[in-house]
């Protein structure tokens, strides 16, 4: 098995007045007093794409400050993903073929469950790419991935 994920910073009171914030969805955080709004990494990283559609992992790193690993991470957790007609992908955790996102590829996910007699939760089964072209290229290599949000 891969490595464990790492918590996300999640920001807990108003920069402003202090008041519990209360979770939204995708990362975004309101605080219920004054109104004030603050995102986590994960908000910080859908709300560029979500202005600029899908962009290259160096990019998103460039503009939101926060490192390609992160996005690697939300890539794993399957929270981001590569788009169906990029050459760049990420690699399941245990044979390497490439995936769009999750942690593992539909066949190692397979013999997984029936190892340990439990499921994977859906989001860590990555998609293989429909098309693969000529010699696979990875994020971990190659950060100009274009990643963009899942729905
Ligand atoms: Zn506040
Ligand atoms: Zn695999």
């Amino acid at each position: 098995m891969g490595d464990v994920l790492k918590e996300i910073f999640k920001p807990t009171n108003c920069r402003k007045c202090k008041e519990r914030y209360v979770y939204k969805a995708f990362g975004e955080y309101e605080c219920p007093k004054c109104g004030y709004i603050e995102l986590d990494e994960y908000g910080k990283i859908r709300k560029y794409l979500e202005e600029n559609g899908p962009q290259p992992a160096i990019n998103i790193s460039t503009a939101t400050k926060i490192p390609v690993s992160a996005i690697d991470q939300y890539l794993r957790e399957g929270r981001l993903e590569i788009p169906e007609d990029s050459e760049i992908f990420i690699k399941c955790e245990l044979c390497e073929t490439a995936i769009r996102y999750g942690r593992y590829c539909p066949s190692c996910a397979a013999n997984l469950s029936k190892k340990f007699l439990s499921v994977l939760m859906p989001s860590e089964v990555g998609e293989v790419p429909k098309k693969m072209k000529g010699k696979m290229r990875f994020l971990e290599n190659d950060k100009s991935a274009k990643i963009s949000t899942r729905k």
